[in-house]
């Protein structure tokens, strides 16, 4: 499955805020925007940040977008896909699609704490370190459902990865509709996310606007 594969951080520069999307690092002085370099990339970036300029309804509505496919790292056009099935489910579009994002399985493996970030949890998963239901998966997309168990393989549990990863697993710390059992590496999608459960910085009614122009 393709992914972007360029520079990360300047993809948080382009919207203007700190996406979360390098783990650990985003907590330290190294993120740009600790540094004053958060004005968006480009030559003429710099400048950028003092020009005032009217924003249209259109570029608010891309750049939500984007924003929000950069957050889970979606392509246009699986995100586009997500959006097509988001409107067949019934109710809310917007809240379907952050749902059908928030199941992505290398978006459980992160909050589920096995991972810094969705970036990290997908190359662990294309690496085949996890089971879904006791079955060896390595499919980052693969949509979670209620019940579904997530478990690190024993191989894998013997890495050092791993086995430090362990000592950093927090039950108390992950979101009411998934469970982790820390000792045993295995969490479980109980119910599936609403919409308060999911980031509240995310506009998802902007995108909808998006795909309905
Ligand atoms: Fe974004 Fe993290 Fe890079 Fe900061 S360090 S710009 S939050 S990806």
């Amino acid at each position: 499955m393709a992914r972007y594969t360029g520079p990360v951080c300047k993809l948080c520069r382009r919207e203007g805020e700190k996406l979360f999307l390098k783990g650990a690092r985003c907590f330290s002085s190294k993120c740009p925007f600790e540094r004053d370099r958060s004005y968006p990339p480009g030559e003429h970036g710099r400048m950028a940040q003092f020009r005032r300029r009217r924003v249209t309804d259109y570029q608010r509505q891309l750049r939500e977008k984007q924003k929000v496919r950069r957050i889970y790292g979606v392509l246009e056009r699986q995100f586009r896909r997500y959006y097509r099935e988001a409107e067949r489910r019934s109710g809310l579009t917007g809240e379907n699609l952050l749902i059908i994002l928030e199941s992505r399985l290398d978006n459980v493996i992160y909050r589920l704490g096995f991972a810094d970030s969705r970036a990290q949890a997908r190359q662990l998963v294309q690496h085949g370190h996890f089971l879904v239901n006791g079955r060896r998966t390595d499919i980052p997309s693969y949509l979670v459902t209620p019940q579904d168990r997530i478990q690190v393989r024993d191989g894998s549990r013997k890495r050092t990865y791993f086995k430090e990863r362990a000592q950093l697993l927090d039950e108390g710390a992950i979101p009411a509709w998934l469970s982790l059992d820390a000792e045993a590496m295995t969490g479980r999608m109980l119910n599936l996310p609403v919409r308060q459960d999911i980031d509240a910085g995310l506009n998802e009614y902007l995108i909808v606007e998006y795909y309905s122009r």
